[in-house]
């Protein structure tokens, strides 16, 4: 079978031809119907984080192709969306299906499913344990397999905030990116709340105000004002913050409104001084929310096949994977990439 494998930290990827595995005990072969590529993967494949080589890919959807003796409840042909976030599989968190927050995260050399373990840029994938899977129904593969990240990411992270978005509140979302333009429409199917989305590019607040945000505003450096006054003058009660960079915090700070939630999902590396006083407003919250829950995927897909959710998709054929890396690297993607082995 074909593969994306990352030989190394700073090297390019490559396709290789690799002996398709064999699944054992309760582990899942999925044949790979579409596989996203995203913004993480750049960081992934600049930053070395993982133990190489091993195959990129972190959100997948496929179909149930061969399992082990021991996996319960699937068959083969079924399709599948993979959950990706991966941890030991046995600590409390990961029993409860919050394998997102595994207790021994910080002893793994990988962090799922396409982060240092093989994911699914490929024609075939080899899953853990059934209970990774989540069935998808007739919804288009490449519809699917962006949910597992682009989709939970935001989902997750507007549950963590979801008793704030009440009635008369405001959320801005900074950075309409392959999260961020789904968040904008989750936060529409959710929430009441009024969605201001921000960015420096004029196609991404384009696509904001096409996936429902209210408003849309340029990242300029005054944005913050303007989220005030579009809030009543008192700022924004959460700030999902998908670029976390330096100058995208400090807006994010200055746009919060005092005992408002500010959630870093970006991984920009941006710094952000928590102390007191600040430019965070008193009784600001500041979480850091990584991926999602296995329920919470579920439910993600519930919401795509009732329709609330459509993800911007451009198709590559698997052997074009470093030209669609080429263009997410360039910034001119129209929405998500999204790999397809059959094209
Ligand atoms: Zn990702
Ligand atoms: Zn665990």
């Amino acid at each position: 079978m074909r593969a994306l494998r990352l030989p190394g930290p700073g090297l390019a990827p490559t396709l290789v031809e690799l002996d398709r595995p064999v699944p054992r005990g309760g582990e899942v072969l999925v044949r790979v119907t579409a596989a996203g590529l995203c913004h993480s993967d750049l960081h992934v494949i600049d930053a070395g984080l993982f133990r190489t080589p091993f195959t990129l890919g972190h959100e997948v959807a496929g179909r149930v192709a061969a399992a082990g003796p021991d996996a319960t409840g699937i068959a083969p042909g079924d399709p599948v969306v993979v959950y990706g976030p991966w941890g030991c599989g046995r600590c409390p968190r990961c029993l409860a299906g919050r394998d997102n927050y595994c207790d021994r995260r910080a002893e793994l050399s990988w962090a799922g499913l396409g982060l240092g373990r093989d994911g699914g840029m490929a024609d075939h994938v080899l899953v853990p344990s059934a209970r990774y899977l989540a069935a998808i129904g007739d919804l288009d593969p490449a519809q699917a397999a962006p949910l597992t990240d682009a989709g939970l990411t935001p989902y997750h992270a507007i549950q963590q905030c979801r008793a704030a978005l009440r009635d008369g509140t405001t959320v801005a979302v900074i950075g309409i990116g392959g999260l961020g333009h789904l968040a904008v429409q989750l936060l529409r199917a959710l929430t009441p709340s009024q969605v201001i989305a921000v960015d420096v590019r004029d196609e991404a607040l384009a696509l904001a105000a096409r996936c429902g945000a209210h408003m849309s505003l340029h990242a300029a450096p005054d944005a913050h004002r303007h989220v005030r006054t579009a809030s009543g003058g008192h700022g924004a009660d959460v700030v999902l913050d998908f670029a976390g960079t330096d100058a995208t915090l400090e807006m994010a700070a200055r746009s919060l409104r005092a005992d408002g939630d500010l959630v870093i999902v970006g991984s920009g590396g941006g710094h952000l001084a928590v102390r007191k006083p600040s430019t965070l407003p008193s009784g600001a919250r500041v979480s850091l929310p990584f991926w999602g829950a296995r329920d919470e995927l579920t439910e993600v897909v519930a919401l795509a096949r009732a329709g609330a959710l459509r993800v911007e998709v451009e198709r590559f054929p698997l052997a074009a994977a470093p030209k669609a890396i080429d263009r997410l690297r360039a910034g001119t993607l129209q929405g998500r990439a999204v790999l397809i082995p059959d094209l």
